[in-house]
């Protein structure tokens, strides 16, 4: 026996050491475990010190229980698809760790009976959308739209026009969507105009509905026409309105963005959206309108698969009634704040590294309001930091435009000025060795 391997530690005298402990608690005794046994042989192969087995296994550890990394989103698009959408309010993250555990998202602890599930979300979105009769809440807004195509047009027909197709995102497309759920599809119109007589001679006894939906991720522009929902609300059939972005209400600085509101209040029968776009929410898909149809759609089976989870009606409930959410916080940044946090940081790493405070352009980002720019300050610093600023402890993404690496402070939250600060601070440091 070599000495290193004589003085190799066993594996559960390591494993009982009391630093191993909050690892053990956050990650679990097998992973912990396993590295423990990786650290012991290297141990015996001569390659670390037995004094340092201990200290080797928790760097050899990661430091959180997922393999997702917290980012800082300094690319400038507040919502984000990458980086998860919407980053959640502090007071949505409370509420969803909250609701983790044993809740009464189904219990009446009045009577101790069965209670609706996650009335109290509903009633929050209920009351910020009060021109809806009825709501409800499935898992994103693709549920939201299959669920509509399952429960009213299943075997029958949706008339749609031609220029609102929509592909989403990653290859999926909504027309595809509503055909998997068994409605039939009448297009009408041409890519870039439609008009009401078209829907008009389109409806028959077949048809189910006619879906409008908001091309919330291109612009067409030029010879082009849509029916407003006013128009379309007085054909003889429901008009579904798929606003995208889930404005509930009008934002001054998004004026062609639709919102539910409007869009109920001219006449749809239905409006969907998504909970993690504008709204700033958890990811979900809203339905808003005439009860009778929500209720239909409420009591589908296929309801049941695109429920959604304890956290999330938790989530919602405090986007909804609770504090500004990042996403709207976002949206309302005035430039003045931003280019002081900008110079604030540049002074803080002005030691290390070259760096300008620019004028830049935000964007919506997400699927919502195409084409809008916003007005935003950026740090402007050496392309070479885009790859090390990802890589490192806590990623800060930007974006290289002209040669430079922009780090747009938009979509950062003022708590986070300051990891921007180590993060730049870290990759200098690094880079000096
Ligand atoms: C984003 C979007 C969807 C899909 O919503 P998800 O929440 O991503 O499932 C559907 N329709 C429109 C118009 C959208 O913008």
């Amino acid at each position: 026996m070599t000495d290193a391997r004589r003085a190799t530690p066993r594996t559960d005298k390591v494993l009982s050491d009391p630093r191993l402990q909050s690892a053990t608690s956050r990650l679990g005794r097998a992973r912990v475990k396993a590295e423990v046994v990786d650290t012991l042989q290297q141990c015996r192969d001569g390659a670390i010190h037995a004094d340092d087995v201990v200290d080797s296994t928790l760097s050899a550890l990661p430091s959180a229980p997922t393999s997702l990394r917290r980012v800082v989103n300094a690319t400038g698009v507040i919502v984000h698809t990458n980086l998860g959408r919407a980053p959640l309010s502090a007071a949505a993250v409370e509420a969803m760790s909250l609701a983790a555990g044993a809740t009464d998202v189904e219990l009446d602890l009045q009577t101790g009976r069965r209670g609706q599930r996650g009335r109290g979300s509903l009633a929050a979105l209920a009351a910020a959308v009060p021109e809806a009769q009825a709501v409800h809440v499935v898992n994103n807004g693709a549920a939201a739209l299959l669920l509509v195509a399952a429960g009213l047009a299943q075997g029958r027909t949706i008339v749609i026009a031609r220029g609102e197709l929509v592909e989403i995102g990653d290859g999926f497309r909504i027309p595809d969507l509503l055909q998997s759920a068994g409605a039939r599809l009448r297009e009408v119109g041409t890519t870039n105009r439609v008009h009401r007589r078209d829907y008009e001679q389109a409806i028959d006894d077949d048809t189910a509905l006619v879906l409008k939906v908001h091309p919330s991720n291109f612009v067409v522009t030029g010879f082009t026409s849509t029916v407003p929902v006013p128009e379309l609300a007085t054909l003889p059939v429901p008009v579904v309105v798929d606003i995208g972005s889930g404005l509930l209400r009008p934002h001054p600085r998004l004026p062609d963005e639709p919102n539910a509101d409007r869009a109920l209040r001219e006449g749809a029968a239905l409006v969907t959206a998504s909970g993690d776009k504008l709204l700033g929410g958890p990811q979900a898909g809203l339905l808003l309108g005439r009860s009778d149809l929500v209720e239909r759609l409420r009591r589908h089976p296929i309801a049941r698969a695109l429920r959604v989870s304890k956290m999330t009606l938790g989530a919602l409930e405090a986007t909804l009634a609770g504090p500004l959410a990042p996403v709207p916080a976002s949206l309302a940044a005035s430039v003045d704040d931003l280019r002081v946090r900008a110079q604030r940081i540049r002074t803080e790493v002005a030691d290390v590294v070259d760096v300008r405070v620019v004028d830049s352009h935000a964007a919506v980002g997400g699927g919502g309001a195409p084409g809008v720019t916003l007005p935003s300050v950026a740090l402007a610093l050496p392309p070479s930091y885009a790859q090390d600023l990802r890589a490192g402890e806590r990623p800060v993404v930007g974006h290289v435009e002209r040669g430079e690496l922009l780090l747009d402070l938009i979509a950062v939250d003022p708590l986070e000025d300051s990891v921007i600060v180590q993060a730049v601070r870290a990759v200098t440091g690094d880079r000096r060795g």
